[in-house]
């Protein structure tokens, strides 16, 4: 039997990474915020069902380790399970925050996800890329390279972060 090898490679403005967090899961809006991701055209490149110890979300979270909300931050995404991808479209981080709204959902435009689902500015329902190089480490932190797929379900190469 033959194999055949293929290469695949994407450029890295065309994926964002996305948390959903743990209110979301516990209120069962998986299903919801998932349906609104495909719908709006991403695709999901990796994801996974996982649950983050306190050293991965300080990492995470890290840039934000000075703000008064940070240890509320740590102890509210480590409470529960969530769930974690990549998601490949063109523009894939502008359009993305779009979709999720601001990170207050009093300040969330109607139909984003944070407006649907937010409970509070902490309990934001998800969270979104800010960057492409952002997103770049993010995607590399949670995955692995032989647990990201393009649209055809070959290896998802991400070019380097610039
Ligand atoms: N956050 C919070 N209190 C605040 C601001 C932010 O608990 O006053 C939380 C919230 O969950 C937010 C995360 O910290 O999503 C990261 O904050 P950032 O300003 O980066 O917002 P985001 O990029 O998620 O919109
Ligand atoms: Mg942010």
């Amino acid at each position: 039997m033959q194999t055949t090898l293929r290469n695949f490679t994407i450029m890295t403005g065309n994926i964002t990474f996305t948390i959903i967090k743990p209110g979301a899961v516990s209120h069962e809006h998986i299903g919801d915020i998932l349906k609104m991701i495909s719908e709006a055209g991403f695709s999901i490149a990796a994801m996974k069902y996982t649950k983050l110890s306190q050293i991965q979300a300080a990492y995470f979270y890290n840039v934000h380790k000075e703000r008064s909300f940070f240890s509320g931050l740590v102890e509210f995404m480590t409470s529960g399970p969530i769930v974690v991808a990549i998601l490949e479209k063109e523009n894939a981080v502008e359009d993305y925050r779009k979709l999720i709204g601001n990170t207050d959902p009093a300040k969330a435009e109607p139909g984003t996800i944070r407006k649907l689902f937010a409970e509070s500015v902490q309990r934001n329902a998800v969270h979104g890329s800010d960057s492409d190089s952002n997103a770049r480490k993010e995607a590399d932190f949670f995955f692995s390279k032989s647990e990201r797929f393009d649209r055809d379900g070959n290896f998802l190469e991400l070019v380097p972060a610039e």
